[in-house]
Formats: C-alpha cells, structure tokens, sequence
C-alpha cells in the first residue's frame, strides 16, 4: 500500500529522499520545538498551466527558517546549496510538474538536544491566482477573532514555529464554528495583527495599510515582496503602522497575503461589508502582479525565482 502525504509519493528525510510512507519517526520525539517554513515553486509563464517550475524567493525563505532555528536554538547541519538540491530531488522524484508547495521541517530529535530532524516533503497545490481565476473571486466573511495573536514575549510570533499555529488553530475553529471563512488576530494591545495564516493590509484612501513587525506578525517574505512593488513599480503608496479595529471595519478593501494564501481578498469583516466593489480595484491589479512576477514574467524581478529543476 502506497501512503502518499497529500498526494506526494517520495519526500526527503535526514539527507536523502524516501517514500512517503518509509518517512517515520518515533511517537516519543519532542515536537513543540519544531520550524517550518512554506515555499511555493510555480510553472514558467502560466501559473495555471503545466512546464518549469521556479521556487519564489528560495533565499529568503531559507534565511527565515535559519533565523527560526537560532530563536529555538537548533542547527541545521546542511547548507543551503544542499537544501536546494534536496528540494529540487523530492520534485523530481514525485514528477511534478504543476505549481509545487514546500515545507521543510526542523525538530531535534529524542533524546538529544544537538541533532535535528530535517525534512522537506512537497506537494502540489491548486493557485487562487491567474486570470479570472473564480477561486480568487469567491466571497468570503472574515470574522476578528476573540483569541488574541500570541504576544511575542510568549512565543516568537516573527518566527516560523509550529506552536504558534496552535494559536491560529483555534481561532480558524472559532471562526468555522460560527459559520466564517476565516480570521484576523488582534495583538495583545488591541492592535490589528495577522491572519491565521497571512499577513494583513488594508485599503484606505488609495493607501495601504499594514501592521507593523512589532504587532506579533510573521516576517512575511510575501509582505516584503508587496512593501517592495507597491510604491516602486505601481505607485500605490504604503504605510507600515498599527490599524485600529475600527479601521478595518472603515476600510475600501482588505487583503491577506502570503506564501500559502497568495493574494487573498475579503468581502466583509465582523458581516460589515468593505466599501469598494469586490473584490476591489487594488487587490485585483496587486493579484494580478503578483502572479506575474511568481510567474517569471517581470523581467527586473526574475532574481527572486530560483529553478526548480
Ligand atoms: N503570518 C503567518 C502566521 C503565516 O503562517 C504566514 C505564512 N507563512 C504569513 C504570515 C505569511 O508569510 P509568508 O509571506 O512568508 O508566507
């Protein structure tokens, strides 16, 4: 019997690549210290197509699951050069040739509190982005979370740490439970934090608004990415500042972004509608853009691509 993780055959384990279901370790080993990180490799030219893969921002993502590791106090014995080979083996061996999603995990072992578990298994996934893409368009009700986002003199919410997902868990169950789509955590002081899973920006004024890293967010590679393009290459002026929840209620459109949810509007936050049309005239072309640059059709931005293959 062939147990594939969401569809992946092979993954890569401690330094080489296995089936899926050969990847086991011990029920005994410690997990609450573990890191991740989530890494999206897309198709050449077509984000909705089939072909060449390129990996989205490779290093800065591996220099977030380095800067997680030294918060939790782990070492990764392999260089990035090998990280990059192992990803690009785990692509091969499951054949993929689709947009690819790419999780390395790191978790010390049993028993010891040098060594590490390191593993990375891919799978494919299904983009919300590409041209009238109805995925995209789909409504979707967002509620403010009555858990607050974990205050970073707890856990360290700018690393990439499973137990901080113990905290979005929760609030993604509350806000299944009460019928939503989702969720928005406000920080320890009331300010407006992250999603679930994104990070958050808000549409005022022609201007985006978005918390800043002391607001327990993540330090989102796909919110640089946006912090980056907004002001310089469409001239959409950008504020990094605390948002009020009263503001968001105010607000003409509101968006997630991450690697996970791309590009991700919202229609309505607490059942109060947002002003502008949905989804909104600025989400749409910051999509839209995006998707091009993941894409390798922005030429000034093909360094952020790194082959697949
Ligand atoms: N916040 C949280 C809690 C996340 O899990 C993610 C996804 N990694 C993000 C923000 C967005 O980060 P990135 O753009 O690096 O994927």
């Amino acid at each position: 019997m062939s147990v594939a993780f969401h569809g992946a055959e092979f993954c890569w384990m401690n330094g080489e690549v296995v089936e899926t279901q050969k990847a086991l370790v011990s029920a005994m080993e410690p997990i609450h210290l573990g890191i991740f990180e989530g890494i999206k490799a897309y198709v050449e030219n077509d984000v909705n197509g089939k072909g060449r893969l390129s990996i989205f921002r490779w290093k800065s993502h591996v220099e977030r699951l380095r800067r997680s590791a030294a918060i939790c106090g782990l070492k990764i014995s392999y260089t990035d050069e090998e990280l990059l080979e192992a990803t690009r083996e785990t692509i091969e061996a499951n054949g993929f040739d689709t947009n690819v999603y790419i999780q390395p995990r790191v978790w010390p072992k049993a028993g010891t509190t040098e060594e590490v578990h390191v593993v990375i298994p891919v799978w494919k996934f299904e983009t919300i982005l590409g041209k009238d893409n109805p995925k995209f368009s789909k409504s979707r009700r967002f509620m403010i979370s009555t858990w607050r986002r974990i205050a970073s003199d707890a856990l360290p919410a700018q690393a990439k740490t499973w137990a901080n997902y113990g905290n979005s868990a929760l609030a993604l169950r509350e806000a299944s439970r009460l019928g939503y789509d989702g969720a928005i955590f406000l920080d320890n002081r009331g300010f407006v934090s992250e999603g679930t899973g994104a990070c958050v920006m808000a549409v005022r004024n022609g201007k985006i608004v978005t918390p800043p890293v002391t607001a327990s967010i993540l330090e989102s590679v796909t919110r640089d990415t946006l912090l980056q393009i907004m002001p310089e290459d469409m001239r959409i002026p950008v504020e990094v500042r605390d948002i009020a929840r009263v503001e968001l209620y105010a607000s003409d459109e509101v968006l997630l972004c991450g690697t996970g949810w791309e590009i991700t509007p919202i229609a309505s936050i607490d059942d109060l509608p947002l002003r502008k049309e949905y989804p909104g005239p600025l989400t749409n072309r910051i999509a839209e853009y995006y998707s091009e640059i993941v894409s390798g059709k922005i030429e000034k931005h093909k360094e952020w691509l790194t082959s697949a293959q």
